[in-house]
């Protein structure tokens, strides 16, 4: 999950949405894109790649306008590229959406609307939700912040999203659901973002939307309700005393303890949507088809860098005491140089965070020419690992 960024005041957004992502860059992404109201248009460059290639490709002259919203996409489903970057628009590119998280029920939802007769660009789960918002808007008769509740009372998974409408100029309405979004209130203006590290030099003024909260932005006011439509009145703005490097680490001394006590949430997100609680099940849909033949491996391998490393060599406990099958876990730098005892019936397990680490993919070869199964465990959509690799699990 990455990056949202809003502004709704009356200096250039397109200059304060750009230095935002910028803020977020140290989250890692795969590609970006903006969309700025000018008068009674919206206009939207989008691209794969870095905050620096959106703006080479950024007509200052036509993006003037002051209302806007910015993305760094961290893809899950579809490959980045300029298509599945945000924004998403609806098919009568009238409503624009930027999302992070996921929309587990996407597939039902976009069944509905395909036999609707809507069209869809993106392979993204985020597309279905602004072609829903916009089906409920027009369909039902209702004003678009109703439409937005309604659709996301319909979604299932995570977000943080910000939604913009041709219809209503110079709103923004974003909402929460396991997705952080911060809104900082400043003079006359209004920040929205995933993240406090690129509103505070802005202002200190934060307000942190809650779980399922919904907050509507327009005149110069702002009003939060719940998807149930009840008002919030007792939203509390914070002042945030504290400078953009403390904001980043959060209340820790060093990132590296951030990152250790983030841990259990990395993993809430990791397996959600895959663990069926009910049926006491797991789903692993991209390794399904090879399931029975793992099982049945002479032995099985694990490759990996780092801390991929480290990881693997919890996995190897875990796998051995379930299958009862002899794991080795192996640096990849070593795996591709040197002879090992792989055969043709092992499975060699490939693991790495960006899915391009360089001797980690020349194990992969290496475990493919000599004709074993791989499974790669990778973060990044369409890396070259998740590519070659005969099936695997993000
Ligand atoms: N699931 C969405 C996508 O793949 C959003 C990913 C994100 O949080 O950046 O486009």
């Amino acid at each position: 999950m990455c990056g949202i960024i809003g502004y709704l005041g009356s200096k250039n957004a397109k200059d304060i949405i750009i230095k935002g992502l910028k803020r977020l860059e140290y989250r890692g992404y795969d590609s970006v894109g903006i969309a700025v109201f000018e008068d009674d248009i919206i206009n939207s460059v989008k691209c794969s790649g870095k905050v620096a290639d959106l703006e080479a490709k950024i007509n200052d002259a036509i993006f003037e306008g002051t209302v806007g919203i910015g993305h760094t996409r961290w893809a899950t489903h579809g490959p980045p590229n300029t298509i599945n970057a945000h924004p998403h628009v609806s098919s009568d590119n009238s409503i624009y959406l930027i999302h992070n998280g996921v929309i587990e029920n996407y597939k039902a939802l976009k069944e509905f609307l395909l036999n609707e007769g809507v069209e869809f660009k993106s392979q993204t789960d985020s597309e279905v939700l602004v072609q829903l918002i916009s089906y409920i808007y027009n369909n039902q008769k209702v004003t678009f912040e109703e439409a937005v509740k309604l659709s996301l009372s319909k979604a299932v998974g995570a977000y943080g999203i910000i939604v913009m409408n041709r219809d209503n100029k110079n709103e923004l309405i974003a909402a929460r659901k396991g997705s952080p979004v911060v809104i900082g209130i400043g003079k006359d203006e209004f920040f929205i973002s995933s993240d406090a590290s690129s509103i505070i030099e802005h202002t200190k003024n934060i307000l942190y939307l809650d779980e399922n909260e919904i907050i509507s932005i327009k005149e110069g006011k702002y009003e939060v309700t719940n998807i149930d439509n009840n008002l919030i009145i007792d939203k509390k703005i914070e002042f945030l005393d504290i400078n953009i490097e403390n904001i980043e680490k959060g209340n820790f001394d060093h990132f590296m303890l951030k990152e250790i006590f983030e841990q259990p949430s990395a993993i809430v997100n990791a397996i959600r949507g895959r663990v069926d609680y009910n049926n006491n099940s797991i789903k692993l849909g991209g390794i399904n088809d090879y399931a029975l033949d793992i099982i049945n491996s002479d032995m099985i391998y694990i490759t990996a860098c780092g801390t991929s490393w480290h990881a693997a060599l919890i996995g190897s406990y875990i796998l051995e005491n379930l299958l009862d099958i002899p794991v080795k876990v192996e640096y990849a730098s070593e795996f591709r140089y040197r002879k090992t005892a792989v055969t043709a019936n092992s499975t060699v397990i490939i693991i790495s965070q960006s899915g391009e680490t360089a001797d980690t993919l020349a194990a992969l070869e290496k475990a493919k020419s000599i004709g074993s199964r791989t499974l790669g465990v990778v973060n990044v959509v369409g890396s070259s690992i998740a590519r070659k690799a005969d099936c695997g699990v993000y």
